[in-house]
């Protein structure tokens, strides 16, 4: 039968990768919407549009001609028909990211375009911020992903104290998630919402926590 399932949780929680692995044991859609955001923000990079400019980013999310695949084992997104799958993932996306992110007229506007997706597919994990919370608060199952702050450095490759470059990443990644955490609330678990500390699972025992939930 149907399934809805939501997951939110900070950068470098391992979100991504047990949402996919989750979906494709439940045979289910997978929907990242941090990928939606990261698309929105190329376009307006690629449009010269000045990312301060909030009525400019409001206007550029209500025209976005976006294409996000569900499939958890082919990504792609598309913008206006070009594929910018990889180009969303460079280091100037991330940076500008929370532009988009704290713009909250476009945040309505993808969160109805998430909503739409999400109810066009008869199973489905959706991963992000405010999934549990925004999207899709009457999903069967709410989770959300947090690992402590050593965990998620020591994911990205990264060490607490280690070299001057681990030093200015981990600063990026931490004023990211400061910087998203003042539009939403993804650090601690929304009623009826289940937290999966991920910190001391490897990645087979953290898909297995989730999907206990699930079952829950
Ligand atoms: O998940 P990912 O790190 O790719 O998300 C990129 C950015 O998109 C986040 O840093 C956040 O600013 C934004 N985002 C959001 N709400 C979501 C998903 C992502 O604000 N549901």
């Amino acid at each position: 039968g149907r399934i809805v399932v939501a997951i939110d949780g900070p950068s470098g929680s391992g979100k991504s990768s047990v949402s996919k692995a989750v979906a494709r044991t439940l045979n289910a859609a997978y929907l990242d919407t941090g990928a939606m955001y990261r698309a929105i923000t190329f376009s307006v990079l690629a449009e010269g549009a000045d990312l301060n400019d909030a009525a400019a980013v409001a206007q550029a999310v209500r025209d976005a001609q976006l294409q996000i695949s569900v499939d958890p084992d082919a990504e792609l997104v598309q913008i206006a028909g070009q594929d910018v799958t990889q180009a969303i993932r460079e280091p100037r996306i991330s940076e500008n990211v929370s532009a988009v992110a704290t713009n909250l007229e476009a945040r309505a506007e993808l969160v109805r375009r998430q909503q739409e997706i999400i109810a066009a597919n008869e199973r489905i994990v959706a991963e992000g911020r405010d999934i549990t919370t925004v999207v899709a608060p009457d999903a069967d199952a709410r989770i959300l992903l947090t690992a402590s702050e050593e965990a998620r450095l020591r994911r990205r490759g990264l060490q607490l104290g280690g070299t001057q470059n681990d030093a200015q990443l981990e600063a990026q990644v931490l004023a990211r998630d400061a910087k998203d955490s003042t539009v939403v609330n993804f650090t601690e678990a929304a009623d009826g919402v289940m937290t999966v500390d991920s910190s001391d699972l490897d990645f087979e025992q953290t898909i297995a926590a989730v999907l206990d939930a699930v079952q829950a």
